[in-house]
């Protein structure tokens, strides 16, 4: 499969948090096979799951994606239905079997809503919660984190995506810590050892394709802590042995990310994006320092390199700040409600040339507004 890029003449940018944009070079792609998928004269929404070319497209899919992501061989790639938020109850339901007790980080929002799962299966504790303090919204110093032991596995979410906070795997966690990490919002925006994970899990919608999928690398020794009355098709025992086709996948979603994959390494793989994303996180966030007009509320070491939240200091403009960001095509800016705000979601399909963009838009904003 070639992916051509052609030039981004009418579409808008859209900032939204996911939904997210995809490059134009896959919608078009999407469309230009729509109708008959590489002559099989019908579309990639309408192949026979079990049938040859389903089979030969999804094997392809996890060979390229294990490529990307350099994924050792003692782990399992599955490609399930659903988003994120059904990890959360997957997980504990199938590590939670032989031990109830588990680690969790609170950075945030969806941390938060992976832990109250978690809670209606077992004992989950929280190590580390997010809060406000004077350096901004912060989490408490990752080589403080006191980890339990007994644990099964230690919960992360290193992008939290609604307010922009992230953090990295703590490297100085004892080898015996199982870390699962919903990598929802920031998987495949850089290199990651998968090597450090005992889990790693993520919707598609953000930065992987469209909703529907949900992408769960886990490592083998993992598969067998289920709980005795966990459903077959809850487990990921059965979808690894089943190859993710247990029952009839998401295929459209599936093929989505296989193109996504596709457009990652031909841009230039995960070394490019981890480059091109901080050009953007830093040209962003460098303007909002430096102008009074905005600022950020995230404690300057945890800001997000995917979703930057910024705020007007005069948040009677935000109305006309998202209006006139709209009239020069400039989408999704709107903050989430629980921080209020802008939020500029900066994932790989949104181009430099998009940021700069937006900083253009502010600077013109401001000064327009006596700022
Ligand atoms: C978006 C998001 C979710 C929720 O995804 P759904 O597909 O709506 O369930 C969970 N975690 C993170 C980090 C997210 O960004």
């Amino acid at each position: 499969m070639t992916i051509m890029t052609s030039p981004t003449a009418i579409r808008p940018y859209n900032f939204s948090a996911g939904p997210a944009m995809l490059p134009e070079a896959v919608i078009q792609h999407i469309q230009d096979e729509c109708l008959n998928w590489h002559d099989t004269g019908v579309s990639a929404m309408e192949l026979n799951h079990r049938g040859p070319e389903f089979s030969e497209l999804s094997a392809t899919i996890e060979r390229q994606f294990r490529t990307l992501l350099s994924v050792p061989d003692n782990y399992q790639v599955l490609f399930l239905h659903g988003g994120a938020s059904h990890q959360f109850a997957q997980v504990p339901m199938n590590l939670m079997g032989h031990n109830p007790y588990a680690d969790y980080v609170v950075s945030g929002y969806w941390s938060q809503r992976a832990f109250e799962q978690a809670v209606l299966l077992g004992q989950p504790n929280t190590i580390a919660k997010w809060s406000e303090a004077e350096q901004g919204l912060t989490i408490p110093d990752p080589t403080t984190w006191q980890y339990n032991q007994e644990a099964a596995y230690c919960h992360i979410t290193p992008n939290e995506t609604i307010v922009g906070l992230a953090f990295e795997r703590p490297s100085d966690a004892p080898d015996s810590v199982v870390f699962v990490a919903d990598m929802t919002s920031c998987l495949l925006s850089e290199p990651v050892d998968v090597s450090q994970y005992g889990i790693i899990y993520a919707g598609a919608q953000k930065n992987l394709g469209i909703a529907g999928l949900t992408v769960v690398i886990v490592r083998d020794d993992l598969l067998e802590h289920t709980f005795p009355w966990a459903p077959p098709i809850m487990r990921y025992k059965t979808q690894a042995e089943h190859r993710s086709l247990f029952n009839t996948p998401p295929l459209f979603a599936w093929y989505v990310t296989g193109l996504m994959v596709d457009w990652i390494e031909q841009q230039g793989g995960l070394e490019h994006f981890k480059t091109l994303n901080q050009q953007k996180a830093d040209l962003l966030y460098q303007f909002i320092d430096e102008h009074p007009f905005y600022y950020n509320r995230i404690d300057p070491r945890y800001r997000s390199k995917m979703n930057i939240s910024f705020q007007l200091i005069d948040e009677t403009l935000n109305e006309a700040f998202l209006s006139g960001a709209q009239q020069q095509r400039l989408l999704g800016l709107k903050g989430h409600r629980s921080l209020g705000g802008m939020r500029a979601s900066l994932y790989n399909a949104m181009p430099l040339h998009a940021v700069e963009q937006l900083v253009e838009f502010m600077k013109h904003f401001a000064e327009q507004h006596g700022g």
